[in-house]
């Protein structure tokens, strides 16, 4: 039984302050990523193995001694309901830029063959989901740090879809010639100002230069919003994943460049989370 299969564990955590709620989750996604068993089959169709045990108490105890985060440790995250390859160059992914995903596919005419740019692609998990559910696409995918897009290339392989994208390490677009369709990007978008709002084991392991931005942390839709429009077609799109107080802000940045049809997407918690905008 689920609940029964998680006892093995629960030991390792007390004294913690966190809810018995994450406790179960941690112990489930480190089971199935390292068993490849959903935990809700364990003790019904499959039980674990000694040394399975073994193995997820190991990574459990460093989690709850070092505070890295288990995606870390384990070099593997979720997103889309897919694994991910991750490593301390990456962001972890998170599932509020499904979102963004999700919106790019609206735009995408999926019988053409659309030229999409995600910039700052990290894990590459953006480029790879857009590969997967447009495969006519041809996708660039570029990011500042080589090491980013080292694990960018292992996930585009590892899901099939390289020959859909191109990795390219370039600054903004300091090494991209092309005109797209579409040009999406995660930024890093956290402002200076705001670092204590930021969770402990988020600012001590994941890497800064993904994570923070000047300008109130609007540098990034600044400069990426200036530059798109040499690199959109006509009707091109411009999405990006923004913060929860950003908005207005970025819709105004995006106005002042001439796009239009301003638009927004609300995640799971209510927040304006992706905004695009159409190159006028
Ligand atoms: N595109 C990646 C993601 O969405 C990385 C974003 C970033 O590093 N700011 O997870």
């Amino acid at each position: 039984m689920i609940a029964n299969y998680r006892k093995n564990f629960t030991y390792i955590y007390k004294e913690k302050n966190i809810s018995y709620k994450e406790i179960c989750d941690e112990i489930d996604f480190v089971t199935e990523i390292l068993t490849q068993i959903k935990p809700i089959n364990i003790g019904i169709i499959q039980d674990l193995t000694k040394e399975q045990i073994e193995l997820i108490k190991g990574v459990l105890e460093e989690h709850v001694e070092t505070k890295k985060p288990l995606q870390y440790i384990l070099g593997k995250a979720f997103f889309a309901g897919k694994i991910y390859y991750v490593n301390q160059d990456t962001l972890i992914p998170r599932p509020e830029t499904e979102f963004l995903v999700d919106l790019c596919c609206q735009y995408a005419d999926k019988n053409k063959n659309y030229k999409i740019l995600d910039i700052g692609t990290g894990s590459g998990c953006i480029a790879v989901e857009l590969a997967l559910r447009i495969p006519k696409a041809n996708i660039t995918a570029s990011d500042i740090s080589k090491k980013a897009i080292d694990i960018a290339i292992k996930n585009a392989s590892k899901y099939g879809v390289s020959q859909n994208i191109s990795f390219i390490k370039s600054n903004l677009f300091s090494n991209i010639k092309d005109k797209f369709d579409i040009i999406v990007s995660n930024p890093p978008y956290i402002d200076y100002t705001d670092i204590e709002e930021v969770q402990q084991d988020v600012f001590d392991f994941e890497p800064h230069r993904a994570l923070f931005a000047p300008d109130k942390g609007l540098y990034f839709y600044k400069k990426i919003t200036e530059q798109s429009y040499n690199h959109l077609n006509a009707n091109g799109v411009l999405a990006f994943e923004i913060g929860w107080k950003q908005y207005e802000k970025v819709a105004e940045i995006m106005k002042n460049k001439n796009f239009t049809n301003i638009e927004f997407v609300k995640d799971l918690e209510d927040i304006r989370r992706v905004i695009s905008g159409i190159k006028n």
